[in-house]
């Protein structure tokens, strides 16, 4: 595991209305920073530390108040769980705001709530609404899945997983799931 020892917020980027990253209208946050090195990784340019741009937790909570049509926020990467302490603030402000938060990982969630991980990726964890985890693995490509980009890759629903002490997919997947079976009938909403 790999924490970064930078004690700024290092970005790659930001989109400020996203449509790909979860559903709805999303502010999505492209941390800077990420030690798995997924081969065919779609964004090389984040892997390196100590580069991209300065970010706080105030400027990116000014950004998102400013725009009253978003539904909802996405970390995504780079891997945000490597940046888990400088992330606090801003996944607290997030909260607050009562926006949904998805974070993407190339961590497992079983890892996550692990006694191997850093405490900070706990927290971070803790205010997610929704985890996709898993590095992306070239062989499991699948480009009919549902925002995210191999099979192995899960969307987990975090709140219900911490409650039950095991991981409960979320219903996006639940869904495609069945839709994948030819089973469109019995849908739990
Ligand atoms: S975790 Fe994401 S950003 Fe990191 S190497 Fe894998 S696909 Fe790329």
């Amino acid at each position: 595991m790999y924490m970064s020892e930078d004690t700024e917020l290092r970005i790659a980027g930001i989109e400020e209305e996203s449509f790909v990253d979860g559903p709805g209208i999303r502010f999505a946050v492209f941390t800077q920073g990420c030690s798995h090195h997924c081969p065919e990784c779609h964004n090389p340019e984040t892997h390196a530390f100590g580069k991209g741009r300065v970010e706080t937790a105030e400027s990116l909570l000014k950004m998102i108040d400013s725009n009253p049509l978003l539904t909802g926020v996405t970390l995504s990467g780079g891997d945000p769980m490597e940046q888990a302490v400088q992330l606090l603030p801003f996944a607290h402000g997030v909260k607050m705001r009562g926006l949904n938060l998805i974070i993407y990982t190339g961590y497992c969630y079983e890892m996550l709530v692990s006694k191997f991980a850093h405490p900070a990726m706990k927290e971070l964890l803790c205010y997610a609404d929704i985890l996709v985890d898993g590095p992306y693995m070239k062989d499991l490509r699948d480009l009919s899945l549902t925002f995210r980009g191999s099979s192995n890759q899960r969307i987990i629903d975090v709140q219900k997983s911490l409650v039950e002490g095991k991981v409960v997919l979320h219903k996006m997947q639940v869904e495609e799931m069945k839709l994948k079976m030819g089973d469109l009938g019995g849908s739990d909403g």
